[in-house]
């Protein structure tokens, strides 16, 4: 999704490569959508398709922490129900918004965390994998540069010549989708910042934070420095100034965004309302986002 993304760092083909992996998981979401499919099942279908890529902040191409570890984080919500599930810390789940659906579905909480996450995956038949799955060489290198600098960050702040050369400055994933029936759901999915450390969790699994669906508002999914998302109730705030003050949704993730922006912080929002009206609004210089409508046209932008 977002990020410093520099218009004249951005090699063509970088953009491509992004653009077909967007392409296929906006297409592979649909055709669930189009088969009769609920709306949670179509964010599932999307995101897998970004987890699977090494090329975004989530699953296999997730940044590593402190400790040069992959920890992974999602969550998925249902806006009918209000039901949500979401894993964090997990190092050996090929694709957290699975597991983090088995926990919505299959489990009485809403999230489970570290090695008991994993072993709750495991016994719902998840796909485990090796931590070294996780493993991809431009994200270590991003590490290394993060622990020289001391810095903690965004996987597309670091300043890494590797990671310019390759425009690898993309981030976390998610989506959010409406159904035949008018159903909303939206999911995301993370590998955090990089060089986080002592168990450090951001937004992106937190209920309210970086993921939020009520059919009476919103499915919202957020990307950007975590910390202000949560201080802010991101997403929950853009749902409530929808439902509440009947904000346009454009109107109301820009609000956040302002909000966030106040306490330091900046990223994006993905919101879409039972009328299929939405909004991808950002604050940093770019994001990677895409629709896709019933014409079956995936509409891909990133500045
Ligand atoms: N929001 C994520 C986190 O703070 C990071 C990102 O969006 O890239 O963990």
């Amino acid at each position: 999704m977002p990020g410093n993304i520099q218009r004249d760092r951005l090699k063509p083909e970088r953009t491509q490569a992004f653009t077909q992996v967007l392409e296929q998981s906006l297409h592979t979401g649909y055709t669930v959508l189009a088969e009769g499919g609920c709306s949670i099942d179509a964010v599932i279908a999307a995101i897998v398709v970004m987890e699977d890529s090494p090329l975004f902040n989530a699953g296999k191409g997730a940044v590593f922490s402190h400790e040069g570890r992959n920890e992974l984080d999602a969550a998925i919500m249902d806006g009918t129900s209000l039901r949500a599930g979401a894993v964090a810390g997990v190092t050996t789940l090929r694709n957290p918004i699975r597991a983090a659906h088995a926990v919505m579905t299959k489990n009485q909480h809403v999230m489970l965390i570290g090695q008991g996450a994993e072993n709750f995956a495991a016994e719902q038949g998840q796909h485990i994998v090796d931590p070294l799955y996780f493993y991809e060489q431009h994200r270590w290198n991003q590490l290394q540069k993060a622990i020289a600098a001391e810095q903690i960050a965004l996987d597309h702040d670091i300043d890494d010549d590797t990671v310019a050369e390759n425009d690898e400055k993309h981030g976390t994933v998610g989506a959010v989708a409406l159904d035949r029936k008018g159903n909303l759901a939206a999911g995301t999915s993370t590998g955090g910042l990089t060089n986080k450390r002592f168990g450090r969790v951001g937004d992106t699994p937190i209920i309210g934070a970086g993921t939020y669906a009520d059919n009476r508002s919103v499915a919202v999914s957020a990307t950007g420095t975590g910390e202000m998302f949560i201080r802010t109730a991101a997403a929950f705030n853009t749902a409530s100034q929808v439902r509440w003050l009947g904000r346009p949704v454009a109107d109301a993730a820009d609000h956040t965004l302002s909000e966030i922006a106040v306490i330091g912080g900046e990223g994006g929002l993905i919101v879409l309302n039972t009328r299929g009206e939405y909004a991808m609004r950002f604050n940093t210089s770019g994001m990677f986002r895409g629709v896709i409508h019933n014409d079956r046209i995936a509409h891909i932008e990133i500045f």
